[in-house]
């Protein structure tokens, strides 16, 4: 003997689809939030961050020593005209020395030479000691400049790492929105309604009963609210009476 198909269980096919659907439209949602997630936290972008900042204190370090060198030089080029100048004044005392008679003269004539001879010696310490400065910091430099393209590689390439992910990741963002889309159209437009407002506050909207448990809360209902759900109009989607999810039967 055939049944015809009643009412009831047209109603039962609709609501399983539409609650289908809602499953579908929750699972597409997480999926999205995932992605979302994934996006802020690229172990990529962490990289790129170390790599880049890698790169400023590279250039930082190249600034300070080009600018130590070039203060070395000039202190240096400094040190070297003025003791050419007392070279100068010292070469013109001892000529005065030869010609002067008098002790008292001479005596302050060699005082004189010594104080200069003081002051170039002092000079030519400091003009070591820049020397000294220059040249570590040439030996640093140039072993700076030699990571350079290394530098630049990693770089160029944490960031071609980074647009990448990126892109496939928003890629597979617009494939879900276009889901999405589809699948809300498909839905009654107050069902939809109450599935964004209990998404926006749970995160989690829809959830499937299994058993006496609420998958979205992971909470069992008592035997009668079971049973409520169970008995509600076949096409409604009714909520967790625990957590407020749309509850798929
Ligand atoms: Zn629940």
């Amino acid at each position: 003997m055939l049944f015809p198909v009643s009412d009831t269980e047209t109603a039962d096919a609709a609501s399983n689809n539409v609650g289908q659907l809602l499953l579908q439209l929750q699972g597409l949602d997480t999926a999205a939030d995932q992605a979302q997630h994934r996006k802020a936290n690229l172990a990529e972008r962490e990289t790129l961050k170390s790599v880049a900042e890698s790169v400023i204190a590279w250039e930082k370090r190249c600034n300070e020593l080009t600018a130590l060198i070039s203060a070395a030089e000039d202190a240096i080029a400094r040190a070297e005209q003025q003791s050419g100048e007392i070279d100068v004044k010292r070469s013109r005392l001892q000529e005065q020395l030869k010609t002067v008679i008098a002790p008292r003269e001479a005596e302050a004539l060699q005082h004189e030479i010594a104080v200069l001879d003081e002051e170039r010696s002092t000079l030519d310490e400091e003009a070591l000691i820049k020397m000294d400065e220059q040249s570590s910091a040439e030996v640093e430099l140039s072993a700076l400049q030699a990571q350079e393209a290394d530098l630049r590689q990693q770089a160029s390439a944490a960031t071609t790492a980074v647009t990448e992910v990126e892109a496939a990741i928003d890629a597979g963002l617009t494939d879900i929105g276009t889901q999405r889309e589809q699948l809300v159209s498909a839905l009654p437009k107050a069902l939809v309604g109450r599935y964004e407002h209990v998404r926006a506050k749970l995160g989690v909207a829809a959830a499937m009963l299994t058993g006496s448990q609420c998958e979205g809360c992971h909470l069992d209902l008592s035997p009668a609210e079971v049973d409520e759900v169970r008995r509600s109009p076949a096409d409604a989607i009714p909520d967790c009476p625990q957590c407020g999810r749309l509850l798929v039967r």
